[in-house]
Formats: C-alpha cells, sequence, structure tokens
C-alpha cells in the first residue's frame, strides 16, 4: 500500500512538471531516417555520431561471428565467458588509444561505476565536474570517498579544492559533456592534476571516435597521454555504433578491474559478436577518415545556419549541438511541433539538465547528407525558433 502510493504520486508529480518521460519504439534500424508508428522522421537524436549502427560490413561481421561463436556468451569474463574476440578487441584497443591495456565492460555505466569504487576508498576524495554525467556521479558516491563537485570547466575552482584536500584524489570529468557538448579543458586539468599528484580520469563516451587525427577521441586531439591522464574510459555504443565500453590505461589499473571491479566479476560477459562488430568498426575509422571530416563539415554547417537564424546555440563543436529553451514544457512543445514536421530531435529535461536548462538536444551524424540539416534548419525556422 505505502509503495503503491509512494509510486503514483512520483508518477503524478512528474506528469504535473512536464517531466514524464515516454519511449518511442523504432521500426526501423538506427540511421538519419528512422520509422515510427508507420512514418518516417529525420533523426537528430541518435548519438550514432559515425552511421556504423546499421552499416553493412558490421551487419556482415556480427552475422558472421554470431554463426561462428553463437550469440550469448554463457558466462561471466572470469569464468568462460571470455572469447578470443573480446581479448582481440581489448588489444586493439588498447593499441589504438596508445594505452598499455584495455578491458571491456558491457556498459559505460557499469564501467564508470567498476573504475571509481575499484579505485577509491574511504578518507580519498574525488572530484567532479558539476555537469558529468549520471554514471561518474553515481560511481563517486558509491566508492564512499568524499565528494566534491567543482563548478563546470572551472579549472582554478578544482585547483583550490585539490589543493585543501590532504587525501589521495582522482579528478574526474567527461571529454565531450553529453547533454552540453562542450570539452574539458583535459590540458590544463591534465597540468593541476599532475602539480597535486592526483589521479585524471576521462569519459570519452561522446568524443571516442569524433575527435583526434585517427579518431581516438579528447585525448588524442588533446596530444595526452597515459602519464598525463591514467584513466580512459569510452563506450562503443556510440560513435562505434556497437554496444558497451572499455576502460584503458596502465596495465596495472586494468589487471586491478578484472580482479576487483564487481560489476566487472558479476555479470554476463557481452555477446563475442558484438566485440567482432566493434573490430570492424575500429577498421572503418581507420579506413574511412573522411566520415569524420563529413561529419565536421555538418556541424559546422549546422552552426553557422543556426547563428544566422539567431537560434540559442551553445557553445559546442562536438555533434551534441544543444538548443537552449528553458522549461521543461516549452523544450517538449517545441520537439512536438519538430516531430509533426517529420524531425525527430529529443526535450532534454531535469533531471538530466539542471532546473531552468530544458533544452533540445540535437544530434549530428556522418550519416546524414547537407540537405538533411538545412531541412533540419528550414524546421527550426519554422517553429519559431528563429
Ligand atoms: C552514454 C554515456 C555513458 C554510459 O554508457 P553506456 O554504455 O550507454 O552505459 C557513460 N558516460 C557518458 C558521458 C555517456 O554519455
Amino acid at each position: 500500500m505505502v509503495f503503491s502510493q509512494r509510486l503514483q504520486d512520483s508518477l503524478s508529480r512528474k506528469q504535473r512538471d512536464d517531466l514524464y518521460r515516454t519511449r518511442a519504439s523504432l521500426e526501423s534500424a538506427q540511421g538519419p531516417v528512422v520509422r515510427l508508428a508507420g512514418r518516417e522522421y529525420l533523426n537528430f537524436c541518435s548519438n550514432d555520431y559515425l552511421g556504423l549502427a546499421a552499416h553493412p560490413r558490421l551487419i556482415e561481421r556480427f552475422s558472421a561471428a554470431a554463426r561462428r561463436h553463437g550469440v550469448g556468451s554463457g558466462a561471466s569474463h572470469l569464468v568462460c565467458g571470455h572469447s578470443a574476440l573480446h581479448e582481440e578487441l581489448e588489444a586493439a584497443l588498447a593499441a589504438f588509444t596508445g594505452r598499455e591495456r584495455a578491458v571491456l565492460f558491457s556498459s559505460g555505466y557499469m564501467a564508470n561505476i567498476g573504475v571509481l569504487t575499484t579505485l577509491l576508498q574511504r578518507g580519498d576524495c574525488v572530484f567532479e565536474d558539476r555537469l558529468n554525467h549520471a554514471s561518474l556521479l553515481d560511481g563517486g558516491l558509491f566508492s564512499g570517498a568524499r565528494f566534491k563537485r567543482f563548478a563546470h570547466n572551472d579549472v582554478s575552482d578544482l585547483q583550490n579544492k585539490l589543493e585543501r584536500a590532504a587525501a589521495p584524489s582522482v579528478v574526474v570529468v567527461d571529454g565531450v559533456f553529453s547533454m552540453d557538448g562542450d570539452q574539458a579543458p583535459v590540458v590544463e586539468l591534465a597540468q593541476v592534476c599532475a602539480a597535486q599528484n592526483a589521479w585524471l580520469m576521462v569519459d570519452d563516451a561522446h568524443g571516442f571516435g569524433v575527435f583526434g587525427e585517427h579518431g581516438a577521441g579528447t585525448l588524442e586531439q588533446a596530444g595526452l597521454g597515459e602519464t598525463d591522464v591514467p584513466v580512459l574510459m569510452a563506450t562503443l555504443g556510440k560513435a562505434l555504433g556497437t554496444a558497451g565500453a572499455f576502460v584503458a590505461g596502465p596495465a596495472l589499473l586494468v589487471d586491478a578491474l578484472i580482479q576487483s571491479a564487481r560489476n566487472y566479476i558479476y555479470t554476463t560477459a557481452s555477446p563475442p559478436a558484438v566485440a567482432a562488430a566493434t573490430l570492424e568498426a575500429l577498421a572503418i575509422l581507420r579506413e574511412e577518415p573522411g566520415r569524420r571530416a563529413h561529419l565536421h563539415a555538418l556541424i559546422e554547417r549546422f552552426r553557422q545556419g543556426a547563428q544566422q537564424l539567431q537560434l540559442p546555440l551553445m557553445d559546442s563543436i562536438s555533434p551534441i549541438q544543444p538548443l537552449l529553451v528553458g522549461e521543461p514544457g516549452a523544450a517538449l512543445a517545441l520537439s512536438e511541433k519538430l516531430r509533426a514536421r517529420g524531425v525527430l530531435v529529443g526535450a532534454i529535461r531535469p533531471p538530466t539538465v539542471p532546473a531552468g536548462t530544458a533544452r533540445l538536444r540535437i544530434t549530428l551524424s556522418a550519416a546524414h547528407s547537407a540537405a538533411q540539416v538545412d531541412t533540419l534548419l528550414d524546421c527550426l525556422a519554422d517553429c519559431g525558433q528563429g
């Protein structure tokens, strides 16, 4: 009784405050055009930044691996679920990111919890950017370390706080902030961390595959290695188009994760065919730098068009191009208007973003054409966002 009442109250509150979420059931593969309830929509809300989620080569490699290795992995990595394909992918990811060793996790959420609970103990300090992804905040809280937030991208605020901390410290940031699209000042952060003897961890879920000369992400773009940033985490379900995540860094760190991270040990390994498809995605990354170039050209095109329309663009050069709206009801209404015009854009509301900063989170993909980006701009102008 008490639980039913509590759940009902919480749901009613969400409905009243325009914070209730609904799920759209896709009837097609992920792509620039998706099908929903029998109608086709231009898709500007996926994280499939390179258009690989339904790429024929990934589908072929995935199918071939499933025929050979089956579907389920059958067990956790430490029992008998670790396949030769997982092993090959870990080696490929370590080489690609220029790090000693890498380990796969079934999801980015689990990887972040695993790293932070393994590294930190009671008495330590963890410093997190205020806008960090929920999984990083949860990992910091679960770790039992003293949890401190610093102002978004404010290196001097961090430095002041670090100087006052007389305990082993880990500093954690998103490489590219998932709801804002801006990047962390990783070079300055690495300098401050080195000076204060703190370890820096970067979650590059949205930078991996997108930034850097070879697409290895924010740290490649900034020219930072393992000594500057000991912990790199990135996900495979975004630009790489598959699923899961990895942590790359010193062999000592990776070994400790394999031995001690509870959400690595006590969970079934992801399907080996997913690892095979991810290897194919890495091959495409290497062979087709033009995909990244096209994506960055689209970002530039969108930003110029949006500027001409005087849209409330945020400061981002990543594929995440949010338009600030303010109140959740207004963001929802705008997203509905776009949907009526055949364009899908997600309305992001609290608690995902701070109160008063509800927004449309527009995301671009290398699979979009310039004409599709122009259509988006036309629709935004039509909707009175110009
Ligand atoms: C998506 C995301 C995650 C979670 O990754 P999953 O593999 O989807 O669980 C972690 N961190 C950031 C910054 C993300 O955007």
